[in-house]
């Protein structure tokens, strides 16, 4: 790794004018879990001059209700959301998708934000120096993306435009299913952007001087909501996933009042199945309905040359998750 200044932000207000000072040849460091080793492997072309800390900035890390909404603030760790009693208890989905990710050790110090602004996976893009990289690509502003006529076996069937690299958060799949909201601070402001929207074609909607402070998800329905998380993946019990599947399936009466899926690792942000979800509303569930709505949520889907192993592998997870007895 080559050597680079490392300044401790103590408020947000700090951070954002050492961001402003090294003009974008500073980035933010929170967990580091992503951005050590995107450093270590030189997968970039651009080298930053600073890394700032911003685990050193107090309260941005707590988990509360505070009226109609759950708050969890940016340096949250993922281990914390994984066992808050709170967010096991109301807000299950995104507990369960802390638990999916990577190892107890990486969860320690992975942070929320972090993990919503944690770079792609494609192989072309981590291609290491070592080996022979840094790589260009469409993603890195110079060159096609390599992906569409090489191996793109673990890239988008939903949604990809001119990069196919998948969004590789768990955490956003539980968030876009829980309606979540982002909030992010700059000198000029604050504003919030739904977790789909955050992630952008060639990279997320962050500008230079921009941080993630927040996540606001609004108050979880009662006890007759059923929240589930699937993840598939190639390796247990750590890997990314090949594809993910939240549900939150509201049920009054015996029937399906509201459902919300969200698919994930099947396109460049998290997917809301909103035609499977108007499946399964006014009715009882059941395999017809699980399967009719595991059709819908594929329906748009338009593999790559060596993705469609991952249509069905997402159908079934759907119709897993909806079927699924999990609490
Ligand atoms: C072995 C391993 C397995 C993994 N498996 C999974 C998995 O299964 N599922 C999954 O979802 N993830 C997985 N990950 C990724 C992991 O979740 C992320 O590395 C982690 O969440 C990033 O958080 P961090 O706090 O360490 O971020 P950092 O590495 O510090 O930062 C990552 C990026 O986010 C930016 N950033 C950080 N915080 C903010 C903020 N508040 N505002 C703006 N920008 C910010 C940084 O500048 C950097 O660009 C895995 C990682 C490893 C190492
Ligand atoms: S999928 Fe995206 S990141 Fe990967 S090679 Fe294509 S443009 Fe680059």
């Amino acid at each position: 790794m080559r050597s680079l200044k490392h300044i401790s932000a103590g408020t947000v207000d700090e951070a954002w004018s050492l961001l402003r000072k090294y003009k974008g040849k500073a980035r933010l460091h929170a967990g580091g879990t992503d951005l050590l080793s995107t450093l270590k492997g030189e997968i970039l072309f651009d080298y930053p001059e600073a890394l700032i800390d911003i685990k050193t900035i107090s309260g941005l890390d707590e988990i509360r209700e505070d009226g109609d909404s759950l708050k969890i603030g940016a340096l949250a760790k993922l281990s914390d959301i994984a066992k808050s009693p709170l967010l096991g208890e109301r807000y299950g989905v995104l507990a369960k998708a802390a638990r999916s990710v990577a190892t107890p050790q990486v969860r320690n110090m992975a942070t929320l934000g972090g993990n919503l602004c944690q770079d792609v996976r494609c192989w072309y893009y981590r291609y290491p120096r070592h080996i022979g990289g840094p790589m260009h690509c469409l993603r890195k502003g110079d060159g096609p993306c390599l992906a569409v006529s090489g191996d793109n076996r673990y890239h988008a069937i939903l949604g990809g435009k001119r990069c196919f690299a998948v969004c590789p958060s768990d955490i956003a799949v539980a968030l876009a299913a829980l309606d979540a909201q982002i909030k992010i601070a700059s000198p000029k402001g604050e504003r919030r952007i739904a977790v789909a929207d955050f992630f952008g074609t060639l990279g997320n909607s962050l500008k230079r001087d921009e941080m993630v402070t927040e996540i606001e998800i609004p108050r979880a329905t009662g006890p007759a909501t059923k929240q589930t998380f699937l993840k598939f993946t190639l390796r247990r019990p750590v890997d990314f996933a090949i594809v993910s599947v939240a549900t939150i399936i509201t049920m009054e009466g015996g029937m399906c009042s509201d459902a919300r899926i969200a698919l994930g690792a099947v396109a460049p942000a998290p997917v809301r199945a909103r035609k499977a979800e108007e499946v399964m509303k006014g009715r009882s569930i059941d395999q017809k309905v699980a399967t009719e709505a595991a059709d819908q949520a594929v329906a748009g889907a338009k593999p790559l040359s060596m993705n469609a192993y991952k249509v069905e592998i997402t159908r079934r997870l759907v119709e897993r998750a909806i079927l699924s007895q999990d609490n």
